[in-house]
């Protein structure tokens, strides 16, 4: 028989990995297979841009390339600092390099003299993050296939000089797992590792100081080991800004907030991603608290058209748009009231750097659609900017900020100031129009879609996805400020627009609601959907036990309506436990009448226990209730072999309910605490135990 294309394409692949068993017995040198190459082009990288980060570097003429792992745009950043310190105190000719955008067969021959530089985040259960995830099983593969003992005689990594630091938070089980992994494997392949594998901590709150304490000792053992003199770093903007006198801000070729070419010549395409979102409807929108001085939003984005699936328990992305007075503030105070809708081209004066929004645009547009300008000063951020203050007493505050931890702690941190509050605060009377643009792009992260767990059922409603999303308002203690969450402000404000106010201004906020162009006028928001591993065991009948407080009981909404449609369509459904805990059931009690309509299709499968804290004199959470109802839940996990899942906060909630499911384990079965410990991280890893915390 005649082989076909795909049989020559499989034979291909098989001989490759013969190959590769019986010489190297690694990966290193072996071109990726034509489908995952295709795959990755897909997915981010541009066509015709090279994969291979040797030849990238070579033809831009770099010896230090930054890569990062990022999902919330932190590690992003941190790269880009990394590379910029590197080349104007060190000289270093650096690029910062997005991991998904280049392949990793040929780092065996990564040069002596050239430096890598890895910046990862860890997400969620010890995973990386989605740009990092082919990195990531790269080098895992190959550390493994090399500790198999491959026949090597030589480590294929022992050229590589790396420097490591990564982001992670210390309240979830895996910390900062993706470094520790990562640098394991690097190291055991033979590269040499340059200063400490550094560990940033968002868990307690100082990954901005753990970042700065650790790379001073780097870039010291740094300049020894390649031999660099460090010198008083000047100032070079890596993007050029030019003012297009030529053009109006109404010309067809000029964005005014859409996400890319196609969003802007009027014909949203598909597929949907992070990179491309769909402007969805919003075919419903609600208020669920019933207290005045908080805000939960219940919506319902319609995606039919477009698509878009979702199944149960995936997350949707909203994209944000900043609020109308952080705008005219960061406008304001950079003295581009005049210009705001000036027409700017923005170009990377380095041929590795990239623009992180398309242009033209205007300064009002990049700052309102594509800038996080509320997020925390950092205090590196602001030492940087000193040089560019107004005058000499300014600087000198700024310089202080910049260089005394205690003191910037006080004044900025502490009070959770942005950057354009603290130029306020530093100097209320002039304008600080010394300061490059280019210096803000480079030092405010790119905004981020927020994720919200899905809390609607796939199989209910397959083109309507709901959302859960509590309003953030923070009122800073000993402080006047209020710190005002990006998106859910913003989708508070599209709220009161679908009911009828046509000038929304959620907490004194307003926004450019109909969007760029009026494209999102009708309530429209900018969406994708994120597939998860959070999911419903695919026989009904199987026991779930649901620990979700708060907005942590959003995904959960979306299970039990799907069991309850399948209990109404005749089907066998198990055991459908809630865990749910608030304040009051007067006040923040979620879907309060809900859980009546879904207790009458699923009648004695379903069991409600709340947790009000605030009902009596001792507060009463979640996790007690789930001691109080040990026997229940060791019998549906041991002996029907029930799920048992976790959603809302990180910090505090998760890690006391896995504590105490732990020792429910020990007393019900008997065993020491540290086995009951033992017997949890099982039914983790065997995804009996799943979690969906942030
Ligand atoms: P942001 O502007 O992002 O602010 C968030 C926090 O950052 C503030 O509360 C504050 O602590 C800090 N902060 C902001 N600005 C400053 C400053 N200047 N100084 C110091 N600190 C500052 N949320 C839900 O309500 N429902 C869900 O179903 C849900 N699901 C999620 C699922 C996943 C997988 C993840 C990762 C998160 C989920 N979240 C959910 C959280 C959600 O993504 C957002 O983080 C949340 O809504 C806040 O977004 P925001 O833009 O309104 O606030």
């Amino acid at each position: 028989a005649q082989l076909d294309t795909l049989d020559l394409i499989v034979l291909a692949v098989l001989l490759a990995g013969t190959v590769a068993y019986f010489t190297k017995g690694t990966y290193w040198g072996i071109p990726k297979d034509p489908y995952a190459v295709a795959y990755s082009s897909a997915n981010g990288a541009k066509a015709g841009k090279t994969r291979n980060i040797l030849e990238k570097m070579d033809e831009s003429e770099k010896n230090c390339v930054v890569f990062y792992g990022s999902q919330t745009g932190t590690a992003e950043d941190y790269a880009s600092r990394l590379s910029k310190e590197g080349s104007q105190r060190f000289g270093l000719k650096t690029m910062v390099a997005d991991l998904e955008d280049y392949d990793y067969e040929n780092f065996d021959t990564f040069p002596n003299d050239k430096l890598a530089v890895f910046v990862l985040a860890t997400y969620g259960e010890g995973e990386p993050t989605d740009n990092a995830v082919d990195f990531y099983e790269f080098v895992i593969k190959e550390d493994v296939s090399f500790s198999n003992g491959g026949g090597v005689d030589e480590k294929p990594l022992q050229n590589l000089k790396f420097v490591a630091f990564g982001l992670g938070n210390n309240t979830y089980e895996h910390y900062n797992s993706m470094v520790r992994r990562v640098n394991d494997a690097l190291v055991k392949l033979g590269a040499s590792r340059i200063g400490t594998a550094g560990e940033g901590d968002d868990g307690a709150g100082t990954m901005e100081e753990d970042f700065l304490a650790w790379k001073e000792p780097m870039w010291t053992e740094l300049s020894e080991k390649m031999g660099l003199e460090e010198r008083e770093a000047v100032y070079e903007p890596v993007f050029s800004i030019t003012e297009r006198d030529d053009l109006d801000a109404n010309a067809d070729e000029v964005y005014l907030g859409e996400p890319n070419k196609h969003h802007l010549e009027g014909s949203q395409k598909g597929p949907y991603n992070s990179h491309n979102p769909y402007i969805a409807p919003i075919a419903e929108s609600r208020e669920v608290f019933t207290v005045k001085d908080r805000n939960c939003l219940h919506m319902e984005i319609d995606i039919k058209g477009s698509n878009l699936t979702y199944q149960t328990g995936d997350h949707i992305a909203v994209w944000p748009t900043n609020a109308g007075v952080e705008v005219d503030r960061m406008i304001n105070v950079l003295g581009l009231s005049e210009k705001r809708h000036c027409v700017i081209s923005v170009k990377g004066l380095d041929p590795t750097a990239k623009v992180p929004f398309p242009t033209p645009t205007t300064y009002d547009a990049a700052i309102r659609y594509h800038m996080e300008i509320c997020g925390a000063a950092s205090r590196q951020f602001v030492s940087s900017l000193a040089p560019f203050a107004p005058n000499e007493q300014t600087k000198a505050e700024m310089t202080r900020l910049g260089n005394d931890k205690d003191y910037f702690s006080d004044k900025v941190s502490s009070q959770y100031l942005n950057i354009a509050q603290v130029l306020e605060k530093v100097d209320s009377v002039n304008k600080w129009s010394n300061i490059p643009f280019s210096i803000m792009i480079e030092g405010i992260h790119k905004i981020q879609p927020r994720y919200y767990s899905i809390s609607s059922s796939s199989l209910v409603q397959k083109d309507k996805i709901s959302i859960t999303a509590v309003v953030e308002t923070i009122r800073v203690p000993g402080s006047e400020n209020i710190v005002k969450g990006v998106t859910t402000n913003y989708l508070l404000a599209l709220k009161q627009k679908q009911h009828g106010d046509p000038n929304p201004d959620p907490h004194g906020l307003t926004y450019a609601i109909t969007g760029p162009r009026n494209k999102y006028n009708g309530c429209h928001v900018p969406v994708h959907v994120r597939h998860s591993n959070f999911k419903l065991p695919s026989d009904p009948s199987k026991p779930i036990i649901m620990i979700g407080p708060g907005s942590g009981v959003a995904p959960f909404r979306g299970f039990i309506q799907e069991r309850a449609a399948q209990a109404e369509a005749g089907e066998k459904v198990g055991q459908t436990i809630l865990f749910y805990g608030c304040r009051k059931s007067s006040e923040d009690f979620l879907y309060k009448e809900e859980w009546e309509h879904y207790k009458q299709a699923l009648g004695s499968s379903f069991t409600l226990i709340t947790a009000f804290s605030r009902e009596q004199r001792e507060k009463v959470y979640v996790q007690q209730r789930l001691q109080e109802n040990a026997a229940l839940v060791n019998q549906l996990l041991e002996k029907e072999k029930g799920n048992f899942y976790v959603c809302g906060d990180a910090s505090n909630m998760a890690r006391a309910v896995s504590d105490v499911l732990g020792k429910i384990v020990s007393d019900q079965r008997g065993v020491s605490i540290e086995k009951g410990e033992e017997i949890v991280k099982m039914m983790r890893s065997s995804n009996q135990y799943q979690e969906d915390v942030w």
